[in-house]
């Protein structure tokens, strides 16, 4: 239901426009008018749209704004750009453009800090300031379009924060995306990265949309998932994979396991053979993650990463690096932070 406490025009699915329209008496395809001023046409100001009589226009800017979070500062680096985002209530956020040989993706993020605390991320390093709206996230993308001028092909919301500590807002943003008449960003080519909140995994599986989703485990026992992710005390590995391979009965969908390589931590060939045995039989990938170095001196980057991925290939177990990106310019996983520097 439309809910009026939602302002701007960004924030809104098409569902909610139609509502809209519905609740001051007027025809529910003007929904789609607005959705093709403001994303395909890029007009930012309601008195422009041509289509739509005075009267209504004039309701909508009582209703609505279109105002846009600024684009602080663009850092480059090869094949990458990392931007830096202030949003209206000064707060900052990162997002990072990615160009791959099938397209450009964007790792966007969904929340100021984060609580989720991983011992080796960068970006938890301040705690939550609050979730992202809606519309924060929609108009990461439209910056970076805009920005570039060329259409963005997938996504990942892998930036700062927890998606599930902000489900609602992130599913809306992804229903917002994925329709035709906006960015039209395929539900295939979405994905939710998440530390592991069950309840939300349980919820998120019964979400008729095609998204893919993450998971970061990365460890193979609660012993060594205890010591690096606190989320693990409370949502331990077996809760999770229960989790997970009910996901995988109920939508049929392959789920990507990452795995950050953390030397002496979690990268011996005894925790590969521990891991396979974890991941038996489902439908699912690892995608091993080099560790990018932050401050934290606590942890390096794992020198075994080859012998691991093959030791999990020799099990059976569908395996991949995940290319580096963007670590000179501190844009990799990991290092974004909700700060000016
Ligand atoms: N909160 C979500 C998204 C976070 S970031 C989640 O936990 O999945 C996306 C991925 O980068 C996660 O798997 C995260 O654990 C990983 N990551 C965090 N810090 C990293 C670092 N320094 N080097 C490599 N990967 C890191």
């Amino acid at each position: 239901m439309y809910n009026r406490s939602m302002k701007n025009l960004f924030g809104l699915n098409i569902n909610e426009l139609e509502d809209y329209f519905l609740s001051i008496n007027e025809k529910k395809f003007k929904a789609s008018q607005v959705f093709e001023w403001i994303y395909d046409k890029k007009i930012y100001d309601i008195e422009l749209f041509s289509n739509i009589k005075k009267e209504i226009r004039e309701k909508l800017k009582e209703d609505f704004n279109l105002e846009f979070i600024k684009i602080k500062k663009v850092e480059v680096g090869s094949l990458v750009r990392k931007y830096l985002f202030e949003l209206l209530d000064g707060n900052f956020i990162e997002a990072v453009l990615m160009e791959h040989d099938y397209g450009l993706s964007v790792c966007i993020s969904s929340e100021v800090g984060c609580n989720m605390g991983c011992r080796f991320c960068e970006s938890g390093r301040l705690k939550r300031v609050r979730v992202l709206d809606t519309y924060e996230m929609v108009e990461q993308i439209i910056l970076i379009e805009n920005d570039i001028k060329k259409k963005i092909q997938s996504v990942v919301i892998m930036g700062i924060g927890e998606p599930f500590d902000n489900y609602d807002n992130v599913i809306n943003f992804v229903k917002i995306i994925n329709h035709p008449k906006s960015l039209a960003i395929g539900a295939r080519h979405i994905t939710i990265s998440t530390c592991g909140i069950v309840p939300k995994i349980e919820e998120f599986s019964n979400l008729p949309l095609q998204i893919n989703l993450a998971l970061s485990l990365h460890a193979p026992s609660d012993e060594i998932r205890n010591k690096i992710m606190p989320i693990n005390k409370v949502y331990n590995i077996s809760k999770v994979m229960q989790a997970i391979k009910e996901y995988i009965n109920k939508t049929n969908r392959r789920v990507t396991i990452e795995y950050v390589m953390l030397k002496g931590v979690n990268d011996s060939i005894d925790n590969a053979r521990s891991l396979a045995k974890l991941l038996h039989g489902l439908n699912v990938y690892v995608n091993l993650i080099p560790y990018n170095e932050t401050k934290n001196i606590e942890y390096e980057k794992s020198d075994n990463i080859l012998n691991f991925k093959n030791e999990l290939l020799k099990l059976g177990i569908n395996v991949t690096v995940r290319k580096e990106f963007g670590s000179g310019i501190s844009a990799a996983c990991g290092q974004l932070r909700s700060k000016e520097v």
